[in-house]
């Protein structure tokens, strides 16, 4: 049987392009690529890929065309499998093709859900989203009825397939495949099973003392592991293009939390969203949450979107317009972790924001450190200058709010007035 080879990618080169017959299935060695769909004369990236994922697999089936486009976003080594090689294998039949037959079909699904998903995410209500032509759906429905015919055919040759020579099994080339795949439908699992919860943690008016709003920040109640903090999971839920779905369930729930408490304590009280750089990726973002505030919030100015400097700079055109758009609809715009990434003052000026939040890893450090005391007035300073109210992040002690609101900052938030905390918890505490 003829080995498979390498082939290398530069950044923006592309290994297949919608349309194009199919040749070759790819497993990437190194760097990342992204699949995307065009419609309606747009690019709508579908998943994010990285080391060890399997793509183009279509031509494992056979020679039919490209239903998306393959780009390289940075140096990329991928392993080639040829159509003739794969069919040579699957005649064979080792376990590894049985295997990455297995890919295939959990990948169509997978794909067919993210296409639904966007076909149903055009809003027509929302004015500023141009609803996907008719025929273009038809398209994109017949495809994904083509996958599905597909994935039986390929599930009957895998349930028909005899393991002949086991100990063929490349481990090291396709455990990390395994791994990403099963970290992967775990979320996809926690996500239908509802195992993503919101905790709030308090956010405090500093003149007055009194909690006045809170930021949420999700969790993972994982069934054999407990519970889960962001950092395990949103990058595999970025990398995957699971974010997207997940930052709707986060938006949903946070508005329904701020509804509730504004109803039950305080009408003013506000509830501030984490996004992430990959949600905008989603053509239909902004209209839906548009809707979902519009829906499930007191109103749009009670709500609060964290936005960090990387989202700016990934594409500052496509933010730009997005961010406007939000802020057209009355709610509020904070840029997060002001200061800790590549910090541009020009950002501040040219994006519409509300407020300005100070990172905790100079709140923090303000006692020792005495730099991170400068750092801090000076962001205050520059904050209000441009017309922005303050929040400080990571306030732990007595001393650090002190210092916080000698420097005039409106709103502070930290392990001092609270923890992350669930819904019940949450109003517990504000009775
Ligand atoms: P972040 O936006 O900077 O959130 C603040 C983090 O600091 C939270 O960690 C919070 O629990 C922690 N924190 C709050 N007060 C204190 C304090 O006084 N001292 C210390 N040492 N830490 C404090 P968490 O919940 O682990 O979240 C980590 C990051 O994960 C967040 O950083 C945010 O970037 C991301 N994240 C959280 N929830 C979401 C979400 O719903 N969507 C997205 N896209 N990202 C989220
Ligand atoms: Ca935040
Ligand atoms: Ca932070």
């Amino acid at each position: 049987m003829q080995p498979d080879f390498y082939q290398h990618f530069q950044p923006g080169e592309h290994l297949f392009k919608q349309g194009e017959i199919g040749d070759s299935a790819y497993i990437i060695e190194k760097g990342r690529i992204e699949i995307y769909i065009e419609k309606a004369e747009k690019n709508i990236t579908i998943a994010t890929l990285a080391e060890g994922e399997l793509l183009g697999e279509m031509a494992i089936i056979d020679e039919s065309p490209r239903n998306a486009s393959a780009v390289a976003l940075e140096p990329t080594d991928v392993i080639v499998i040829p159509l003739q090689h794969m069919q040579q294998k699957i005649e064979y039949s080792d376990p590894t093709v049985r295997f990455i037959l297995k890919v295939i079909m959990m990948r169509y699904r997978d794909i067919y859900a993210r296409l639904m998903h966007v076909l149903e995410g055009v809003v027509p209500n929302a004015s500023s989203y141009q609803a996907v032509s008719e025929t273009t759906s038809d398209k994109i429905k017949n495809i994904m009825q083509q996958y599905l015919e597909m994935q039986d055919r390929i599930l009957t040759a895998v349930n028909t397939a005899v393991p002949l020579n086991d100990n063929n099994l490349d481990q090291t080339d396709l455990s990390k495949t395994k791994r990403l795949l099963s970290i992967e439908k775990n979320l996809q699992r926690a996500l239908t099973e509802e195992q993503f919860v919101n905790y709030y943690q308090p956010i405090v008016d500093l003149r007055s003392g009194q909690i006045c709003g809170c930021e949420a920040l999700v969790r993972w109640q994982h069934p054999q592991q407990g519970l889960l903090t962001p950092e395990y999971f949103i990058p595999h839920c970025e990398n995957s293009g699971m974010i997207i779905d997940l930052g709707y369930l986060i938006t949903r729930q946070t508005c329904e939390f701020q509804q509730t408490v504004a109803d039950r304590f305080n009408p003013d009280f506000f509830a501030s969203i984490n996004l992430s750089i990959k949600q905008f990726d989603d053509e239909t973002l902004i209209p839906r949450l548009i809707d979902i505030v519009d829906e499930h919030a007191s109103a749009p100015a009670r709500i609060k979107f964290e936005i960090t400097e990387s989202l700016l700079m990934g594409n500052p055109e496509q933010a730009h317009t997005a961010l406007n758009e939000l802020k057209q609809h009355g709610v509020k715009l904070v840029i997060d972790d002001f200061g800790t990434g590549y910090s541009s003052l020009s950002y501040l000026h040219r994006f519409p924001f509300d407020f300005m939040k100070i990172d905790q890893s100079f709140v923090n450090t303000m006692l020792h450190n005495k730099k991170s005391k400068t750092i801090v007035k000076s962001l205050v300073d520059l904050g209000h200058n441009l017309g922005m109210q303050l929040i400080a992040e990571g306030i732990e002690s007595q001393y650090e709010e002190q210092l916080i609101k000698d420097y005039q900052v409106e709103l502070g938030q930290g392990y001092f007035y609270g923890t992350p905390l669930t819904a019940e918890q949450f109003q517990k505490l504000l009775k």
